[in-house]
């Protein structure tokens, strides 16, 4: 089949979603475009806006820098990256490396901080101890942190977050199956939180398909850190990924279906929305709060015994 587009013979992709077969400069505009297509539809970004990318250097948030680097080379917005090493061996310091060469390359401020010199201990220690709560709890929790702090130093007004399709729609799933109501009202194109401690999130890359991205990056030739956390398959995460995938070779349509039906219940439950953000301060770090001790003091506190 040609290119749907253009006609070229040399087709790259075929959408199995959209029936469309596209060859590469075709691929790469149509990625593009889409991603300005949601930050435009969902308003995620503002004209004078810093914007910080969570970087670390894997194929989304690579992606993420490269097509924000477009609204920054027409003086729209402003960049910066921050990456965290979580201090996992073997695995981290390639993306670490990566993530530094692509913003010395754009000529982006970019920071790196360490779990270890943050909080006094890697996540390979964390997974020594025979009471952890498994390694994605804690990661979430202390990039989190981490993120929204360096946003303030930097004096980002967006944080910026490689988020694709797969990832928001696991993330649908696995709150809905948890029954976790809280979290599954927090997720979205854009994070509601009026705290003005917590910087506004978004996710630009929220429409694109997890293997789009791969391609995108292999298309247009970005270095990127291709290999898989060696905690990856532990997870819940992990499972639900799998049952979709499955779904989705027979039901090609089903992660954007799932996206937009959740689009719709979040409109409906959004008044609940304002109560779930903290308003308090944490006693130990004075990061926001919503009890005395932060999730991240919390879990320290736990690691110690
Ligand atoms: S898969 Fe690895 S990098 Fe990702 S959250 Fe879990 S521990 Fe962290
Ligand atoms: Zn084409
Ligand atoms: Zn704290």
């Amino acid at each position: 089949m040609d290119c749907t587009k253009c006609g070229n013979p040399q087709v790259i992709a075929k959408r199995e979603y959209s029936g469309q077969y596209l060859c590469k400069d075709c691929f790469i505009e149509s990625i593009e475009k889409k991603v300005i297509k949601t930050v435009k539809k969902e308003k995620l970004l503002d004209k004078g806006d810093k914007v910080l990318v969570a970087l670390s250097g894997g194929k989304d948030s690579v992606t993420v820098l490269e097509i924000l680097n477009s609204f920054r080379k027409k003086n729209i917005i402003d960049l910066c990256a921050v990456t965290v090493d979580e201090g996992i061996d073997n695995y981290r310091q390639d993306g670490v490396d990566i993530a530094i060469n692509h913003a010395k390359r754009l000529g982006i401020e970019h920071k790196v901080v360490c779990l270890k010199e943050e909080y006094g201990i890697t996540l390979d220690e964390i997974m020594q101890k025979p009471n952890h709560k498994g390694s994605c709890s804690y990661c979430g929790v202390f990039r989190r942190t981490i993120i929204n702090k360096a946003a303030r130093e930097f004096g980002a007004t967006k944080i910026a977050t490689g988020h694709n399709l797969d990832d928001e729609v696991q993330a649908i799933m696995m709150n809905y199956l948890e029954g976790n109501i809280d979290n599954l009202t927090k997720l979205g194109a854009k994070s509601q939180s009026k705290a003005k401690e917590f910087t506004v999130k978004i996710k630009p890359l929220r429409e694109i398909p997890e293997r789009e991205i791969g391609l995108y990056v292999v298309a247009k030739d970005l270095d990127v850190h291709f290999a898989s956390c060696p905690y990856a398959q532990q997870s819940f995460r992990g499972e639900v990924s799998e049952i979709v995938n499955q779904l989705s070779v027979d039901h090609p349509t089903i992660k954007y279906s799932t996206l937009r039906g959740y689009d719709k219940i979040k409109n409906i439950l959004k008044d609940n929305i304002k109560k779930q953000y903290p308003e308090g301060r944490c006693v130990k770090c004075g990061e926001p709060s919503a009890n005395e001790l932060c999730k991240a003091c919390t879990f320290l506190e736990e690691l110690k015994d």
